[in-house]
């Protein structure tokens, strides 16, 4: 194949909807409506009705929306945070904000997500919360979380930055923790023409409390309550995220379907696959797989024009702005493993039947 098939190409999904988005953004123009306001109301209350969750908070990006949802818990110095060694840093970050230490554990050695059955020795007397992350769009082990976080009187949280529109039981993501957390960074599944994140709440305290931290800890203009921050979502991210809301239970489908292709296609035993437990329903927002070579296989693909992404090449706990928490390699055995063996096949809804049939022969030739 002559043409480059990246991990992620974001072209095809904004030349579809471009018409209907500058139209959006003419409004926006028009009503200077640019920090806040309505068009921001608007897709709050369409996202709130995606998750099924009674609240949805828009902020400026993902990571912002992982600090709030601790600063809302009243999560700090002193305090500790359970949170998977096996995720990009931001959910570590949103913990350290606070002053709390982020503590980490390994994933599971098949679905790559968060390992319940390592939680319980994590907990100390410090432990206030547990940030579950739906790694690669697919939903970690809910059920078993909540248990522990329940019998311990923990907080749990999801990050659910990577699975907008994944399902747990049948149930939508956003809704199962005290607060799920939401990035719409361009790259995600659900991303906006901007920096955009979000939280999802039952809780109309934490639902008030969130619309106060964001907006400079005030609800009344010009008093302010509290310490609080500017972390609103803009208007011009806002409309185009209530255009894209439309399209993505079809774009999810079609990753979905692209994700089965690879399932059923891929026949290579150097090659393997995520797990996926019934019930935890994926909208793969990366396809990842591990193979012993991954540089070989990376030149490999490299040399037959298909870039794969990596997710991610270092863990949390070896990340040099974590050296200070003590962690050493060998700690997180499952979690290293993948850092160096993983690779993430292109995955975009946008991506043809013939670049993923492409892909399944080039790596079953390897
Ligand atoms: C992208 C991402 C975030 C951070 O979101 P930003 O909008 O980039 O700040 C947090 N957690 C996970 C798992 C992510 O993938």
């Amino acid at each position: 194949m002559n043409k480059k098939i990246p991990c992620l190409d974001l072209k095809g999904q904004h030349q579809q909807i471009k018409k209907e988005v500058f139209e959006a953004f003419e409004k926006v123009y028009e009503q200077t409506a640019f920090s806040g306001g309505h068009f921001v109301e608007e897709f709050e209350k369409n996202f709130a009705g995606f998750c099924d969750t009674k609240y949805a908070v828009g902020v400026n990006n993902g990571t912002t929306a992982l600090h709030l949802a601790m600063l809302a818990l009243g999560i700090g110095a002193g305090d500790e945070v359970i949170i998977p060694a096996n995720t990009f840093i931001a959910t570590a970050w949103g913990v350290s904000y606070t002053g709390a230490t982020p503590v980490f554990v390994d994933c599971d050695r098949d679905t790559w997500e968060m390992d319940t059955s390592r939680l319980e020795a994590k907990i100390t007397s410090k432990t206030k919360a547990v940030i579950g992350v739906h790694l690669y769009g697919q939903p970690f082990d809910i059920q078993a979380a909540k248990n522990i976080c329940k019998q311990h009187n923990l907080f749990l949280i999801e990050d659910a930055a990577q699975a907008q529109g994944a399902r747990y039981l049948g149930k939508p993501v956003g809704g199962f923790g005290e607060m799920a957390c939401f990035s719409f960074y361009p790259g995600k599944n659900l991303g906006a023409c901007g920096e955009a994140g979000g939280l999802t709440t039952n809780n109309e305290d934490y639902y008030k409390h969130l619309q106060s931290l964001r907006n400079h800890g005030s609800v009344v203009r010009y008093y302010h309550d509290e310490i609080g921050y500017n972390m609103r979502m803009g208007g011009l991210e806002g409309a185009s995220l209530t255009i894209k809301l439309k399209f993505l239970p079809d774009w999810n489908k079609k990753r979905k379907e692209i994700a089965g292709k690879y399932q059923k296609g891929i026949k290579n035993p150097k090659i393997k696959m995520q797990i996926q437990p019934s019930g935890h329903d994926s909208v793969f927002h990366l396809f990842v797989v591990t193979t012993e070579k991954r540089d070989e296989l990376l030149k490999f693909l490299n040399e037959k024009n298909i870039f794969p992404g990596l997710h991610y090449p270092v863990p949390c706990h070896l990340q040099k702005a974590y050296t200070s928490l003590g962690y050493k390699k060998g700690d997180f055995p499952n979690s290293e493993y993948l850092a160096d063996h993983c690779l993430s096949l292109p995955m975009y809804a946008e991506l043809s039947d013939e670049d993923v049939d492409y892909v399944i022969d080039t790596l079953n030739s390897y």
